[in-house]
């Protein structure tokens, strides 16, 4: 029996060639769009993310160091899978950054909070292999 498989696009009944992915150019310029469309949008929303993760860094942080409650930075709509580095400090504390400024997450007496921080000239480049297995 043979496979029926339609346009992705229009839903038309594709004839001939097996490989054979839309029925016609203009509906593989039309794919082609949306997928450089999506991928973007996927760039601008994430910029937005780490643009406002920030600022809500540096609303809270004037002076450039400060300790808050996690829950602070979720109210204000942190996004922590947002980040644009890493930071390793010598003592051991992992460092998110948002351009220049990041945060430590850290527990004092129980609560979650975040040492706010602006990016030092002594943060490095980041060494992805040193965590390599
Ligand atoms: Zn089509």
């Amino acid at each position: 029996m043979m496979e029926t498989k339609k346009c992705p696009v229009c839903s038309t009944l594709l004839v001939g060639r097996s490989d054979k992915k839309y029925c016609s150019d203009q509906c593989r310029a039309i794919a082609n769009n949306q997928f450089k469309y999506k991928t973007q949008k996927l760039i601008i929303d994430t910029n937005k993310r780490l643009r406002r993760n920030r600022t809500i860094l540096k609303t809270l942080s004037p002076v450039g160091k400060a300790t808050v409650r996690k829950t602070i930075l979720e109210s204000m709509g942190y996004d922590f899978s947002a980040f644009t580095s890493l930071y390793l400090s010598p003592a051991g504390n992992l460092y998110y950054l948002c351009y220049d400024y990041g945060f430590s997450p850290i527990v004092q007496r129980g609560i979650e909070r975040a040492l706010i921080i602006t990016r030092q000239k002594y943060v490095g480049d980041w060494q992805p292999w040193q965590f390599a297995k």
